[in-house]
């Protein structure tokens, strides 16, 4: 005797799931079965959504962030924002945070990463040579380093700060200090010492 499973193609979208973050076996089956049970409307919409952001949405040739195929992202595009600001991030991802925030009215530029010699993260790997094509056709330039202060973060401020140098531009690196709302004793060491080096006259 067989024993009973579900049918294929449930099987296969559990399968999916499970590959998903954050998702695991009985998450999937969850929504699995949801899709089967209630949303069976939702599952179609979800199918088309998922299509048509796979295929309609890629980086922005300028900056990295995302935007739809083969055109400019919202800001690159935008005549208003202020282009000698380039805002220096890792991630696509890290764009937005700085964008709720509302008082930065530059533009971006997403490097994919940092340099990490033990991820064997080399410069190379890294979109610096577009930042540098980019800093150069904007003389006089402020390039903001938003990156992590980690590690790997520091070396690579510290490496775009050699390389930008260089250039006709003012390097700068995002100000940090004690996160709001919280004592002395929440801060750790190295988030002290910045908040210190980063002291301002009151
Ligand atoms: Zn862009």
């Amino acid at each position: 005797m067989k024993a009973q499973d579900y049918p294929q193609p449930v099987q296969e979208l559990i399968a999916r799931l499970k590959r998903m973050p954050g998702i695991g076996t009985r998450g999937a089956e969850r929504h699995a079965l949801w899709f089967l049970q209630h949303g069976r409307a939702d599952a179609r919409a979800l199918a088309a959504a998922l299509t048509a952001a796979a295929d309609e949405v890629t980086a922005c040739p300028r900056c990295g962030f995302f935007a739809a195929r083969g055109e400019l992202c919202t800001a690159c595009s935008d005549p208003a924002r202020d282009s000698t600001l380039l805002c220096v991030v890792e991630q696509p991802t890290d764009v937005l945070p700085i964008e709720r925030c509302g008082s930065f009215r530059g533009l971006y530029h997403c490097l994919g990463g940092k340099i990490s010699a033990l991820d064997n993260v080399m410069p190379e790997d890294l979109a610096i040579t577009q930042l540098v094509e980019r800093v150069r056709s904007v003389p006089g330039c402020e390039v903001i380093l938003a990156i992590g202060s980690d590690v790997e973060g520091e070396a690579t401020a510290l490496y775009l700060a050699e390389l930008l140098g260089a250039l006709d531009c003012r390097v700068t690196r995002l100000a940090q200090g004690m996160p709001a709302g919280a004592g002395l004793g929440q801060a750790d060491a190295v988030t002290l010492m910045r908040a210190l080096e980063g002291r301002k006259k009151m």
